[in-house]
């Protein structure tokens, strides 16, 4: 396979494509996101709530006041091949209908989920986390593992939001329960119906094979996916490379974004990753953007 080289000469802009707000799981709002973003030097900002685009008008507005451009952005759970993965739509007109609706039915399982985390959590001896959760959830139509999480820090059981995942909330843990998100196929149509452009997320957090990565990427390249987010708070300085090469090997766009969910939380601050290593081409390569 040939590899295509891209020669960018686009001025390094501090862009930061991938935050959460307390319309999903992050602790700040949309505003004081935003304020935050201008504070960290950010140029260009997406949004990229999980299953909702509940936020967006107010970061939008937010982002306006402060002269920081801004794109509105989601960020869709799916279940590709067993394993939950994670689309960002970027330029998504969050008021398209058929976006509203697949987010909305995305959303839907997630009480009931959160009912039997907290009833597999009582049998491991953690009583009451339903109610523990929710006092950390911004959006009650979006109860998270995060907002289980940070109760279980409440109580002193763990020291951070990974080891919480490492003892009780990840993958075959006791407060894991199996969930069925959306498929590939919509989340990249809902994405694409509203205007927006598709995003692997963090591609290296999945645990599949290079046989399900190839499949992934193809499967998501045969549908108009896009790009692929190569510096992320969730990548190591090495994968920062491993998905640069991935990026040029498949001609996705590169993407850039912290993942930022919180002060204190976040490894990673909003505008606070490396720049994309060179000989890949920015997702953001031709947007018009407007400072
Ligand atoms: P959910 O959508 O309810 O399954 O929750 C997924 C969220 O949990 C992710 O978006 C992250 O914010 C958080 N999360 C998942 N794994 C970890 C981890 N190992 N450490 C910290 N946060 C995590
Ligand atoms: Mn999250
Ligand atoms: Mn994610
Ligand atoms: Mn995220």
């Amino acid at each position: 396979m040939t590899n295509t080289f891209f020669c960018i000469e686009l001025p390094m802009l501090n862009v930061d494509l991938h935050c959460h707000s307390n319309v999903s799981d992050g602790t700040l709002t949309p505003a004081a996101l935003a304020a935050r973003a201008k504070a960290n030097g950010v140029e260009l900002w997406a949004m990229t709530d999980h299953d909702e685009v509940g936020g967006i008008a107010e970061a939008r507005a937010a982002a306006a006041a402060l002269n920081l451009p801004f794109v509105p952005g989601v960020e869709i759970s799916i279940t590709w091949s067993g394993q939950t993965v994670h689309i960002v739509g970027l330029r998504i007109d969050e008021t398209n209908r058929a976006l509203v609706a697949g987010l909305a039915a995305t959303r839907g399982g997630r009480e009931q989920r959160a009912r039997e985390v907290a009833a597999r959590l009582a049998t491991a001896g953690i009583p009451d986390a339903f109610e523990g959760a929710l006092k950390y959830v911004g959006n009650p139509d979006l109860i998270s593992r995060t907002h289980f999480a940070r109760y279980i820090m409440e109580l002193g059981l763990c020291d951070s939001l990974q080891e919480v995942f490492a003892d009780y909330l990840g993958e075959g843990r006791p407060g894991f329960v199996p969930h069925r998100w959306a498929t590939l196929e919509e989340a990249v149509g809902w994405i694409h119906g509203a205007g927006g452009i598709a995003v692997i997320a963090h591609p290296g957090r999945y645990r599949f094979s290079d046989l399900q990565f190839d499949a992934l990427f193809t499967a998501f390249k045969d549908l108009g996916g896009a790009a692929i987010e190569v510096t992320t708070g969730s990548h190591t300085a090495d994968q920062y490379e491993t998905y640069a090469r991935i990026a040029r090997q498949y001609d996705f766009l590169a993407s850039r974004g912290s993942d930022f969910h919180g002060p204190g939380e976040s490894r990673v601050d909003l505008g606070a990753l490396p720049a994309l290593p060179s000989g890949v081409k920015p997702v953001w390569h031709d947007w018009n953007i407007a400072h």
